[in-house]
């Protein structure tokens, strides 16, 4: 750290903040402006996202800012008023989804969205077995973090809650990689009923984020959700990081030919501004509705739904979503060809704007410092991306949406300078 405005702030952080918020980067970023793909800095200087998936219209856009400020400006209430924003966003929302996928209700975040999701969904079928994959996040409350095993194993798993392992491609086709999930997901739900504990739900976040990211082959997920309606269960589609466009179509897990008995969505929904929600079956939504109310004193006002409706607009009016499969293709191509340079990358995955790159040590094993060295190294060079995985070896590259091909270039090159600094090519 260099410059000693930012280490004041670094000290005030330390101080004020508690431990367990993390910074990214070894030379820590302050961005004080967004615009579009770009972040500034405090000296102007333009640092290119290829990160943030919440600013998925870019950041700052003028038509979801000026619906926020003009309906701020307006009135601010809650959904115990009648409002026409409100309905006008959750009848674009529905209208979306596939059938049944018929009603809903807002939340403030994407962890209050899938904590709701599972009171639904053992409510419904009265089970209360939750599976979830092996490295899932889903969010922060205590239900749910108690089934986000990749907050590390000192996060107590809940008793109710079982792990399958992540699906792996192994090159063998949709039909061999599901059947291979589907077989995990009967194993957990055994293990459940063994323990005398009914499944309510199979909870999946569609592009498998946190475990390493997989989205393909499309269709692999087909047989695991028929396995946990067999069972009785229920299968709520975690769209927090897959939907609204992210893989160049609108929704993640209607890319596998299946449809969720519960959709929970969040982070791109408000472009920043914060707006969740949880859509589902009329028929499980009647039945919570029976036993419990529902109220979210944030969730949903009209200026989170203001916000929602002028980034599903903008998403529209823009191309948003075929500009994702477009330049996805482009970035996937680019990335695959890096790949096959260089000995320290391995596999390229993911789907329209999300790719996930394995990056190995010189024996072709998973290499999280590696990982680091080359995040590091983007930044440096002023482009921002981060790593996930089980083993926090897999780049994770997930810009807004509105990313071009000149941005993929200026990606690549500076992915290629990173490399070239770091590891030797094939
Ligand atoms: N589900 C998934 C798949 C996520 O990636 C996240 C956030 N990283 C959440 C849920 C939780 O969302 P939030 O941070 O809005 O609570």
């Amino acid at each position: 750290m260099t410059d000693p405005y930012d280490d004041t702030l670094l000290e005030r952080r330390r101080r004020l903040l508690g431990a367990s918020y993390r910074l990214f980067y070894d030379e820590p970023f302050h961005p004080v402006r967004g615009d579009g793909v770009w972040l500034f800095d405090r000296h102007g200087a333009p640092h290119l996202d290829a990160y943030n998936n919440v600013a998925c219209v870019g950041h700052c856009h003028p038509r979801v800012v000026e619906a926020i400020a003009r309906q701020a400006a307006t009135l601010n209430t809650h959904t115990r008023y009648l409002h026409e924003t409100i309905l006008d966003c959750a009848e674009r929302l529905t209208e979306s989804l596939p059938a049944p996928l018929a009603q809903m209700v807002f939340t403030c975040s994407g962890s209050e969205a899938n904590d709701l999701a599972l009171r639904m969904a053992r409510t419904f079928t009265g089970g209360e077995g939750l599976i979830v994959t092996e490295f899932a996040y889903h969010g922060v409350t205590q239900a749910i973090a108690e089934a986000s095993p990749s907050l590390g194993s000192r996060v107590r798993l809940g008793d109710a809650v079982r792990t399958v392992p992540s699906p792996v491609d192994c090159g063998d086709g949709e039909a061999a990689m599901g059947q291979r999930f589907a077989a995990g997901v009967q194993a957990a739900i055994d293990d459940l009923v063994a323990h005398g504990i009914r499944p309510a739900a199979l909870l999946l976040d569609g592009v498998f984020s946190s475990d390493g990211i997989v989205t393909d082959p499309v269709e692999f997920l087909a047989p695991a959700v028929a396995t946990i309606r067999r069972a009785g269960g229920l299968y709520i589609a975690d769209e927090v990081q897959a939907g609204l466009g992210r893989t160049g179509t609108m929704w993640g897990f209607a890319r596998h030919g299946v449809t969720a008995d519960l959709v929970t969505l969040g982070k791109p929904l408000g472009n920043g501004h914060p707006v969740a929600g949880v859509v589902a079956r009329r028929d499980v939504m009647d039945h919570f509705g029976e036993v419990a109310r529902y109220f979210n004193t944030f969730g949903g006002n009209p200026v989170a739904c203001a916000a929602a409706l002028a980034v599903q607009e903008v998403m529209a009016e823009e191309d948003v979503i075929d500009n994702a499969a477009r330049v996805g293709r482009y970035l996937h191509d680019c990335l695959d060809e890096l790949a096959r340079a260089s000995e320290r990358l391995g596999e390229v995955r993911g789907s329209g704007l999300l790719a996930g790159v394995d990056v190995l040590d010189a024996e072709g094993r998973p290499d999280a410092a590696g990982a680091q060295t080359l995040v590091d190294g983007l930044r440096r060079r002023r482009v921002l991306i981060s790593a996930t995985g089980p083993h926090g070896n897999v780049l994770k590259i997930r810009p807004p949406l509105v990313f071009a091909r000149e941005h993929v270039d200026r990606l690549s090159d500076a992915l290629a300078a990173s490399l070239a600094g770091w590891a030797t090519p094939r």
